[in-house]
C-alpha cells in the first residue's frame, strides 16, 4: 500500500530523514520505533505531505510525492499528529466533524463508529475539547481522524502523556482499528505498547532505518531489548 524507497527529508541544512526504504502492506500494523529525534515525526509528516521529500513515496502503487496534503487525505491517508492537536474550542462534535470537512458532513454511520470505538466521547459529545482530559483528547485525535474514512491511519506517539492504563486502553483500540482492516503505521517512544499491536517494526536512529523485523522478532532482538525495551 505505501512504498518508501531511498527517502530523504530535511529541515534547512539539517538531514532529518535518508535512505529510508520502508513498505506498509494494506492490513498491517506497524511500528516504528526510535529514541527522541530519531526522525519519527518528520518520517509520517513525509507521508501526509507537511514536508517536502526526494527519493520515492508511492501508494497504491503511484508516485504519492507530487500530490498535495488534501489529495493525501482524500486518497485515504489521515494523520493523528503527535499531541493531539484538537480544536480546544470546537466540542467533540464539531472536532469530529472537522475531520470528515474533506469528503462533506459527516454520515451518522461515520460518528456511530467512532462512538462504538470510543463510548467515552459520545458521552462527552458537547464538551468542549480543552477541557476533555489527556486520553479523552488522544481518542477525539484518532477519532477526527476515522472521520475521514482512511485506509492507512498515521498515528504519531498515541501514548505520549498518558498515565499507563490509558495508553493500554487507548493502544487496544487501535488493535480493533486493525482487527476491523485498517492499515496503521504507528511511531512511538513505548516500544512494549508499539510492538503489542504491531505485526512488523522498523527501528530508526538518527533519521535511518537500522533493523526491521516482525514484532516478535523485534521483541527478542538483543539490540531492541537493550536500547528500547531497558532490558
Ligand atoms: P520525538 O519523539 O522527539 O518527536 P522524532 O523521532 O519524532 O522525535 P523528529 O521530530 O522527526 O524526531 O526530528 C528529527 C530531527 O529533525 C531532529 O534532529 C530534530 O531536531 C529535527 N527537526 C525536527 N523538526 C524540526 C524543525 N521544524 N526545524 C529544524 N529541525 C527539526
Amino acid at each position: 500500500m505505501l512504498q518508501c524507497r531511498n527517502l530523504g527529508a530535511a529541515y534547512g541544512d539539517i538531514v532529518a530523514l535518508r535512505g529510508i526504504d520502508l513498505e506498509v502492506h494494506a492490513g498491517e500494523a506497524v511500528a516504528l520505533i526510535g529514541v527522541n529525534g530519531a526522525g519519527k515525526t518528520t518520517l509520517l509528516r513525509a507521508i501526509s505531505g507537511l514536508l517536502p521529500t526526494t527519493g520515492e513515496l508511492a501508494y497504491d502503487g503511484r508516485p504519492l510525492d507530487t500530490l498535495p496534503i488534501q489529495r493525501r487525505v482524500k486518497a485515504g491517508i489521515a494523520h493523528v499528529p503527535e499531541g493531539r492537536r484538537i480544536f480546544p474550542g470546537l466540542t467533540v462534535k464539531e472536532n469530529l466533524e472537522v475531520g470528515s470537512s474533506v469528503r462533506g458532513r459527516g454520515t451518522s454511520d461515520d460518528f456511530e463508529r467512532v462512538y462504538d470505538l470510543f463510548p467515552r466521547l459520545k458521552e462527552r459529545i458537547g464538551q468542549l475539547g480543552w477541557s476533555l482530559s489527556g486520553g479523552e483528547q488522544q481518542m477525539l485525535a484518532i477519532g477526527r481522524a476515522l472521520m475521514a474514512r482512511p485506509r492507512l491511519l498515521l498515528l504519531d506517539e498515541p501514548s505520549l502523556g498518558l498515565a499507563p492504563r490509558l495508553a493500554e486502553e487507548v493502544y487496544a483500540r487501535i488493535a480493533c482499528i486493525n482487527e476491523g482492516g485498517m492499515t496503521v503505521l504507528l511511531v512511538e517512544q513505548n516500544t512494549v505498547l508499539a510492538l503489542g499491536v504491531a505485526n512488523r517494526g522498523y527501528v530508526i536512529e538518527n533519521g535511518s532505518i537500522v533493523l526491521t523485523d516482525t514484532a516478535e522478532a523485534l521483541r527478542l532482538h538483543p539490540r531492541v531489548r537493550d536500547a528500547y525495551l531497558g532490558r
